[in-house]
């Protein structure tokens, strides 16, 4: 089955979360965000929740394999069979790789694209002080950012090699980002063509 995959790679801060939203919206696919689902778990107190607040907290990336049938189970869901976005997620390399394997063995022809959105960091340690999460104190905020470049940038390369990687300035107005990343997703990877 053909399936219209879209993956937001980028720092926390740079926008990932608001433009997967929006463009979810857009193309009516499913916006699935890990960070959103650790977080539901953890107001809920769920087994998860449990297992993922100090991390999560701490500003460090939770275990893989409190995570992997988590994104198994929710892209086998009926209405991710046509496409999706994911936030948040691969975090790091061997993510990514549990990611290719994930869609192969869902038989899942993917034209998947990546969205690699970029932003300086002043701007994003900004940004984050502004949003205010529990998760948004100046030195959560910083590990967070650690932990991206030591775990996350590894994964742009990785796509990279993979030759469907797009970067995109997210420094620019929200609706001026929207606006490019929509390009990319209509004229280079061809999805949803006609919609908005
Ligand atoms: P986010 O909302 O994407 O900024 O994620 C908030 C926090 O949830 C991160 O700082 C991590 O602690 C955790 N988290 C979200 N996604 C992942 C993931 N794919 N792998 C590991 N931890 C994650």
């Amino acid at each position: 089955m053909s399936n219209s995959g879209l993956v937001f790679l980028g720092p926390p801060g740079a926008g990932k979360g608001t433009q997967a939203q929006i463009l979810a919206t857009k193309f009516s696919i499913p916006h699935i965000s890990t960070g959103e689902i650790l977080r539901t778990a953890i107001a809920q107190q769920t087994p998860l929740g449990q297992k993922a607040q100090s991390y999560v907290d701490q500003g460090e990336l939770v275990p893989d394999e409190l995570l992997l049938d988590l994104i198994r189970d929710r892209l086998n869901q009926e209405d991710a069979q046509t496409g999706w976005i994911l936030d948040g997620f691969p975090r790091n390399v061997e993510q990514a790789r549990f990611l290719d394997a994930l869609l192969g063995e869902f038989n899942q022809s993917c034209d998947c694209g990546i969205i690699n959105l970029h932003v300086d960091e002043e701007i994003l340690v900004e940004r984050l002080l502004l949003r205010g999460r529990k998760d948004d104190q100046e030195e959560t905020i910083r590990r967070r950012l650690q932990v991206y470049h030591e775990q996350t940038a590894p994964v742009i390369s990785y796509y990279q090699e993979q030759g469907n990687l797009y970067t995109v300035d997210g420094s620019s107005d929200m609706e001026k980002v929207t606006e490019a990343i929509t390009s990319i997703i209509t004229d280079q990877l061809e999805i949803g063509s006609g919609v908005g």
